[in-house]
C-alpha cells in the first residue's frame, strides 16, 4: 500500500511538472510575440540625490501586459527570456525604448538599465550600445547600466574588459543589489563603479537589524573611501530615510518617493519634487 501511495506521489508530482513545463512553453512563445505585438514597456521608478532633493535619474524597469494573463512581473519573464535565448534581442530593444524615452525628458535626468549577465556575454554590446546612442541621440553620459554581482562571476576577465569599454564611451556603471548574491569585495579592486546600489533587503531591515545597519554603513564607507555614490533601493518610511541619511546615503529610491512612472510623467515628476522638502528638513 506504501508503494502504491508512493507511486500516485510521484505520478500526481510528474503530472505537474508537465503542467508547468508546457505552460512555459507557451510563455515562451508568447513572449516573442509580445515584444513584437509592443505589450512590453518600460516603466521609470525616480531616484533622488539626498544633497540637492532633486532627482538625478530614473531606473528602466520592464512590465509586460499580458493579453489574456495580466502582468507579468520581470522577476519571472526576464529569466524566461534569458533561458530561452531571447535576452539579448529584448535587452536591446528596452535599451532602444529607454534612451529614446530619455531623450524627452530635462537634460539632467540620466536613465539607469539593467543589464542581463547575458547581454554581456553575448559579446558585441558596446557596439549595440553605441549604434543606439547614435541613432537615438542621447549623450553617453545619460546613460547608466545596472549590473548585479551574477553578471561578474561567470567570465571575470571578459567582463571587466566589455565594462570597460562601456565606459570608455562615457556610460557610468552601477553596482545593483549589492550585499546579496556572491558578493566580493575585490570586484571594487578590479573596477571602479560609478555607484553602488544597496539591496532593499538591508534597508527593509534597518530598523530592526543591527547585521543590516552595519553591513549598510560598511557599504557607505567603501562608497565614500573609493569615489562611489551609494544608493538605497527600497525606502519606504521615513524612517528608513531618515536612517540612511544619517548614516551618509548618497541617492534614494523608493516607493516613499514614487513608484514606477510612466515616461511621460517624469518631466512634471522632477519639476513638482514632491519630497524634497521632507528630504531637506530631515537633513
Ligand atoms: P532591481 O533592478 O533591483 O529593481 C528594483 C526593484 O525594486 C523593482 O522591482 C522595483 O519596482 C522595486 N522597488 C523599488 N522601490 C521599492 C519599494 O520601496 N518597495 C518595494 N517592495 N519594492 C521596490 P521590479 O520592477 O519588479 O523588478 C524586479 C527585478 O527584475 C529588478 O530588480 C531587475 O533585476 C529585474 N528587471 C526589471 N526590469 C529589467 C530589465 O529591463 N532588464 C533586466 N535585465 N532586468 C530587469
Ligand atoms: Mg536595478
Ligand atoms: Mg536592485
Ligand atoms: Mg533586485
Amino acid at each position: 500500500r506504501a508503494k502504491a501511495a508512493g507511486r500516485g506521489t510521484v505520478c500526481a508530482f510528474s503530472q505537474d511538472m508537465d503542467a508547468e513545463v508546457r505552460d512555459r512553453q507557451m510563455l515562451e512563445a508568447d513572449l516573442r510575440e509580445a515584444m513584437a505585438a509592443d505589450e512590453i514597456s518600460l516603466l521609470y521608478q525616480p531616484i533622488l540625490s539626498i544633497e540637492s532633493g532633486q532627482v538625478t535619474s530614473v531606473e528602466a524597469l520592464a512590465r509586460w501586459t499580458h493579453r489574456l494573463r495580466g502582468q507579468i512581473g520581470p522577476d519571472v519573464f526576464i529569466p524566461l527570456a534569458e533561458e530561452c535565448g531571447f535576452i539579448g534581442q529584448l535587452g536591446e530593444h528596452l535599451l532602444r525604448r529607454a534612451c529614446t524615452d530619455a531623450i524627452s525628458w530635462p537634460p539632467h535626468i540620466r536613465v539607469a538599465v539593467n543589464l542581463s549577465p547575458l547581454q554581456i556575454h553575448a559579446g558585441r554590446l558596446t557596439a549595440t550600445i553605441s549604434g543606439i546612442l547614435d541613432q537615438t541621440g542621447l549623450p553617453a553620459d545619460r546613460l547608466q547600466l545596472e549590473v548585479t554581482e551574477g553578471l561578474v562571476i561567470r567570465d571575470v576577465e571578459r567582463t571587466f574588459i566589455e565594462l570597460e569599454r562601456l565606459r570608455a564611451l562615457g556610460i557610468q556603471i552601477l553596482m545593483d543589489d549589492f550585499g546579496v548574491g556572491y558578493s566580493s569585495l575585490s570586484y571594487f579592486e578590479r573596477f571602479r563603479f560609478d555607484k553602488v546600489k544597496i539591496d532593499k533587503s538591508f534597508v527593509t531591515d534597518i530598523a530592526s537589524s543591527r547585521s543590516s545597519r552595519a553591513i549598510i554603513k560598511a557599504v557607505i564607507g567603501l562608497g565614500r573611501d573609493l569615489g562611489m555614490s551609494v544608493v538605497a533601493e527600497g525606502v519606504e518610511t521615513t524612517e528608513q530615510m531618515e536612517q540612511l541619511i544619517g548614516l551618509g546615503c548618497t541617492h534614494l529610491q523608493g516607493f516613499l518617493f514614487s513608484r514606477p512612472l510612466d515616461s511621460a510623467m517624469i518631466a512634471t515628476f522632477s519639476q513638482t519634487r514632491p519630497t524634497a522638502t521632507s528630504l531637506a528638513s530631515a537633513a
